[in-house]
């Protein structure tokens, strides 16, 4: 379950990684504006693109997860889809390795240096390794979110309302449409999740456009999303995207964040393969990056998706969250890793 707007880092990191011509050529719709609203007061955000980044895009997850898959592969990873991992193979302390099931059911072990938990908010690896939770908030929010296909205008919308977020964005044949309320309306609102996103976003040119939109599938949504941080590494593993720092989705930062981790992990996995710095070292430079992410960044996420802060001070939250990607955009354009 999950939603796709990439912010721009995620798309730079795309291009640097040969890989958004794919996304384009996959008929992605470009998104080049967006509109925020705070206070009942539109603000229209034009998207400067550059070479790098011509513009923003939120594919669908089937899409966007199998073209890293190939990529991976292409490179030279060997990749075992269906598997999966039950079990930490452990030796004097040290995880060596990992137990798991086919998807025909044969069970099998694999050894490696280091084992990387990129499992999601569920880490088998995260739980079996014993990481701990640096800091633990229970979940601010609860969302749906549906496809729509209907005259939508053709732009990015955030919309702080006292009491609701808005989010929309054109995808593969689709307008994303989402909402987010406090936690306590999830009982009233998984009654009937579709009529609850037109109520939220009726009195507007997409609310206008979805009174004649057609849903092509299946009303999604969740009260049970924390947000987290977990220690992220130990003798012989360490944990990459939601494994470690697991967030509400409102800012819509999750994909960007795990591919800026996954970046961050790989350059310290090869220096500590490499031997060119040992690999405890190198595993701790990653680790502070994921902990200047948590000092700068979670309180910021939680402002933006709790409704106990007034709609002034999300939208501030927000904007110190653009900054943040802003400076991680730039150091990606100077070829630097952040
Ligand atoms: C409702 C919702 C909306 C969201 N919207 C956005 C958005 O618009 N933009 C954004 O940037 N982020 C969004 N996010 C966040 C985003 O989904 C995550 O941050 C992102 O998917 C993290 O990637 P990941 O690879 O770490 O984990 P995941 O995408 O969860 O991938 C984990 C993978 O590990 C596999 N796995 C799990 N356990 C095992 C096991 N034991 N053995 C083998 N494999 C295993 C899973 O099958 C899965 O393929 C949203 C999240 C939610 C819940």
């Amino acid at each position: 379950m999950s939603t796709h707007f990439l912010q721009a880092p995620a798309v730079a990191r795309l291009s640097r990684w040969g890989l958004l011509d794919r996304i384009i050529d996959s008929d992605c719709p470009p998104i080049n504006d967006l509109l925020l609203e705070v206070d009942g007061q539109d603000m229209p955000v034009p998207f400067e693109g550059s070479d790098l980044i011509p513009a923003l895009f939120a594919p669908r997850r089937t899409v966007l997860d199998k073209i890293l898959v190939d990529a991976a592969r292409e490179a030279g990873a060997e990749v075992k889809e269906g598997f999966y991992v039950e079990e930490l193979v452990q030796e004097d302390g040290r995880v060596t390795g990992v137990t798991g099931r086919t998807g025909d059911g044969e069970r099998v072990t694999e050894h490696a240096k280091v084992v990387i938990g990129a499992d999601g908010r569920h880490s088998v690896v995260a739980e079996k390794a014993g990481a701990a939770f640096v800091e633990r908030v229970e979940p601010v929010s609860c969302g749906y979110y549906g496809y729509f296909t209907g005259d939508f205008p053709e732009r990015t919308e955030f919309r702080i309302k006292p009491d609701h977020l808005q989010i929309s964005f054109p995808t593969h044949q689709a307008q994303v449409i989402i909402a987010q309320w406090p936690p306590d309306m999830f009982k009233t609102v998984r009654k009937n999740p579709e009529e609850h996103l037109r109520q939220a976003w009726a009195g507007s040119e997409v609310g206008d456009a979805l009174s004649s939109a057609k849903l092509t599938e299946k009303v999604l949504g969740s009260a049970d999303i924390p947000n987290f941080v977990r220690q992220s590494w130990g003798p012989g593993w360490a944990l990459a995207g939601d494994a470690v720092y697991q967030k509400d989705p409102a800012p819509a930062d999750g994909i960007n964040d795990a591919y800026r981790g996954a970046e961050n992990l790989t350059k310290a996995l090869d220096d500590g393969l490499s031997g060119r710095v040992e690999m405890e070292e190198a595993l701790a430079g990653y680790a502070q990056t994921i902990e200047d992410a948590r000092k700068r960044t979670l309180p910021l996420t939680i402002q933006v998706s709790s409704f106990t802060e007034p709609p002034p001070v999300k939208f501030q939250a927000f904007m110190e969250l653009t900054a943040w990607h802003a400076e991680d955009q730039m150091a990606i354009e100077a070829g630097v890793h952040a």
